[in-house]
C-alpha cells in the first residue's frame, strides 16, 4: 500500500530519503502544493508496510512527523500561490510536529504544528475574527469548529483535529497562517478580545468519554457527564473508567486545555 511520510523539516526529509533509498525502498519525493510552500517539508511517497518503514527510519535516527495512507483527496487542490512570506517574520521556524489518526475519528487525522515563536500576543486579536468557538484570555487559548474539524491555537501550537487527509490538513494549516497574519497586521487598529467564551458543544467532550453509560460518575450517562464537565459542575476524576483508559483521559485533557476548561500551565501536551 502506498504511504506518505511527513517530516518535520528538510534535513529530516533528506536523511530519510537517503536511508530509504539505501534500504531499497521505493521512495519518491512529494513536494507540498504551492499554496503551502515553506509551511511543510517535502514528503516521501513510499510503498510498503508503514511499521517496517518507520522502524527503518527510526533505527537511523531520522525524525518522522507521521505516516499517512496515500489515496484520493476529498477536496480539490486550491489554485493559490505560496503563503505571504510575512509568516516567517511572525512565527520564525514552523513545522508539522506530528500527524496521526484522530482519537475521536480514526478515519481522519490530528495534526499538530509548532512555531518557533509564541502565538500568545496574537491570539486575543485572532479571537476578534472568529465568531463563536472557545476563547480564554488567561491562556490565551482559542479553539473553534471548522465543519467537522476542531482547530485550536495556544502557546506555539496550531492543532487541527479530524482533518480529512493530508491535503485537507495543508489547507487548514494555510488558513490558520492567514488568520495569524491578519491578526498581526491589524493588531494596532484592533483592541484585543478580553471576554472569555465557551462556544464548543458538549459533544466534543462526549466524543472523548468511554461511552459505556455506566453511571459510576453519578450522572445518568456519559452525555450528562460531558455537560457537567462543560459547565464546570464536575471534574475528570469523577469518571473512574478514565483512570484505566489513559488514551481517553489524554485526549479529553488536551481538549479541556485547548478550550480553557483546564489552566494551560498544567499542560503535558
Ligand atoms: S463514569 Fe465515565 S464512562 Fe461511566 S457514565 Fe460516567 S462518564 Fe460515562
Amino acid at each position: 500500500m502506498a504511504q506518505i511520510i511527513i517530516f518535520p523539516d528538510q534535513a529530516a526529509f533528506q536523511s530519510g530519503l537517503e536511508v530509504l533509498l539505501a534500504a531499497k525502498v521505493s521512495a519518491e519525493p512529494l513536494d507540498p502544493p504551492d499554496f503551502c510552500l515553506g509551511l511543510s517539508a517535502t514528503s516521501i511517497l513510499v510503498t510498503g508496510m508503514s511499521t517496517d518503514i518507520f522502524r527503518t527510519l527510526e533505527s537511523h535516527g531520522v525524525s518522522v512527523s507521521g505516516i499517512v495512507p496515500h489515496g484520493v483527496f476529498r477536496r480539490d487542490v486550491p489554485d493559490a500561490g505560496p503563503p505571504d512570506s510575512k509568516w516567517r517574520e511572525i512565527l520564525g521556524e514552523f513545522h508539522i510536529a506530528s500527524i496521526k489518526p484522530s482519537f475521536t475519528d480514526p478515519t481522519r487525522f490530528r495534526v499538530e504544528c509548532v512555531a518557533e515563536r509564541s502565538l500568545d500576543p496574537l491570539i486575543p486579536f485572532m479571537a476578534r475574527f472568529i465568531r463563536g468557538g472557545a476563547f480564554d484570555p488567561e491562556g490565551p487559548v482559542l479553539a473553534f469548529d471548522e465543519d467537522h474539524r476542531l482547530v485550536s491555537f495556544w502557546d506555539r501550537r496550531i492543532v487541527i483535529c479530524r482533518a480529512d487527509d493530508l491535503l485537507d490538513a495543508w489547507i487548514l494549516v494555510r488558513s490558520a497562517i492567514e488568520l495569524i497574519i491578519q491578526a498581526w497586521e491589524r493588531r494596532d487598529a484592533l483592541t484585543p478580545e478580553k471576554k472569555a467564551r465557551l462556544g464548543i458543544g458538549s459533544i466534543e467532550i462526549f466524543k472523548r468519554l468511554p461511552a459505556t453509560n455506566c453511571g459510576l460518575c453519578g450522572h445518568q450517562g456519559c452525555m450528562e457527564f460531558s455537560l457537567a464537565l462543560l459547565t464546570g459542575r464536575s471534574g475528570l476524576e469523577k469518571c473512574p473508567q478514565m483512570k484505566e483508559k489513559s488514551e481517553y483521559r489524554a485526549s479529553l485533557e488536551w481538549l479541556m486545555r485547548a478550550v480553557g476548561l483546564i489552566p494551560r500551565d498544567s499542560s503535558r501536551c
